[in-house]
Parts: C-alpha cells; sequence; structure tokens
C-alpha cells in the first residue's frame, strides 16, 4: 500500500466518500444526458458567493488536502487561507474568464458534496416528492426548463436528491462528516489535519530509520 493510500484508509469513511462521490457522477451524468441540461458556457456565477454561502465538511475537504499537502503547496493554501475574508468567495474559485478551469474551479475534480449537486439535483418536497433546484442562470435563459424536468422527475427520472446525499457522506465518519463549515474554514481545518497527520507519519517513520513519505501519486485513488 502506497503512503497516500495509507493516508487515506488512515481517515474513516475517506474512501467511501470517493466512492459515494462516483455513484453521484454517474448519476448526473445520466440526469444531463436526459434532460440535456448543462452549465452555460463560461458561466462562474455558482461559486462568485461569499464563501459561507458553500458549507462542506471537513471530511469532504480531506481529498483535496490530502492532494495539496502532496504537491508541495500544504504553506501556501494555508496561507492564503488566512489572508482571506470571510464575505469573500472561496479561495479556489478562479474568477478571471481568461484563466482556462471547469466552472471556474481550480481543484474541480476535488470538490466537495455541494458543489457537484449545485444544479443537477433535487429537494424532497415535505409530502416526499422530489422537486427540481436549477441554478438561477438556466432558469433565466430558459424559464420553461424548470417545468419541463420536473415532467420527466415526475415521469420516473432519477435525480440526485440534495439530502439524501448529505445524509450518506454525514455518516461515513462521525467525527469530521458531521459539522458543515463555510468552504474555506472546512478547507482549513481539513489542510491542517493532513498535515498533522503527515508530520506524526514521518516522525514515526524517521524514529524506525525508514524514509519520510514524499507524497506519491494520487492519480490511482481520485
Ligand atoms: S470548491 Fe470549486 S466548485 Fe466549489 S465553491 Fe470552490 S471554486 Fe466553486
Amino acid at each position: 500500500m502506497t503512503e497516500v493510500a495509507q493516508l487515506f484508509s488512515s481517515f474513516q469513511g475517506l474512501n467511501e466518500l470517493l466512492a459515494v462521490y462516483n455513484d453521484l457522477d454517474l448519476l448526473i451524468t445520466a440526469f444531463k444526458n436526459k434532460t440535456q441540461l448543462d452549465c452555460l458556457k463560461g458561466c462562474r456565477e455558482c461559486c462568485n458567493t461569499p464563501a459561507y454561502h458553500i458549507e462542506a465538511s471537513v471530511l469532504e475537504m480531506l481529498p483535496l488536502s490530502i492532494h495539496i499537502w502532496q504537491s508541495g503547496e500544504g504553506e501556501y493554501w494555508l496561507q492564503k487561507l488566512s489572508e482571506t475574508r470571510p464575505e469573500e468567495p472561496c479561495v479556489l474559485y478562479i474568477s478571471s474568464p481568461s484563466v482556462k478551469s471547469e466552472g471556474g474551479c481550480s481543484q474541480y475534480g476535488w470538490r466537495p458534496l455541494l458543489c457537484r449537486l449545485f444544479g443537477f439535483s433535487a429537494i424532497m418536497h415535505k409530502h416526499g416528492k422530489p422537486v427540481v433546484a436549477l441554478c438561477k442562470e438556466a432558469k433565466k435563459i430558459n424559464p420553461h426548463l424548470e417545468g419541463k424536468i420536473q415532467g420527466l422527475i415526475d415521469g420516473g427520472l432519477k435525480v440526485p436528491i440534495n439530502s439524501h446525499f448529505a445524509e450518506r457522506v454525514s455518516f461515513l465518519n462521525p467525527f469530521y462528516g458531521q459539522k458543515l463549515y463555510p468552504i474555506n474554514e472546512a478547507f482549513r481545518l481539513a489542510l491542517e489535519v493532513v498535515g498533522y497527520r503527515l508530520t506524526l507519519i514521518s516522525d514515526i517513520q524517521s524514529d524506525s530509520g525508514n524514509t519520510p513519505p514524499k507524497g506519491p501519486s494520487l492519480g490511482k485513488i481520485a
């Protein structure tokens, strides 16, 4: 087992979190294909909001944090987060359209649950009926879209339910998975937790005469 795989396994529920993301991505792909719904080209509006509007758990930010420390950028991001005010957007958001990035996210593949669900999911109505939650930009461009997609859902089209996925993820790790923070705060906490754990692993390896971990590639895990 690689050191990074060991690090993943050392956090309860982290490998399972990637499996949940995989399930969700498959479901969203099928939903998008069926509805022809997609993000508007070049739109970055969902991330262009104060970070306290977007919540994540520490667990959800752990995969990215492991990747960041492995890339040698842990100190850089901790410093950046310490200089960011709460009303500023997520630190991973790239506002400039000239910088190429999927949806304006500099770490798209590592984004947390809410960022994956946004615009392609439904909330559960109190009467037990899924109600599609589209982003306001998509509704502005096509006012009939919501009704059309809701009709498909009423007819049996599968749609990710926000609360179902949130519950699944929160139960993966009772300590790091249950409490939600503004995304920048969750990222900072996750970076600290991973940095601390890497230091411990490094100390143990040094004491036993082994070379401390250098941060192997996460490619096989992500
Ligand atoms: S993690 Fe990425 S997708 Fe989520 S708010 Fe930040 S920039 Fe946007």
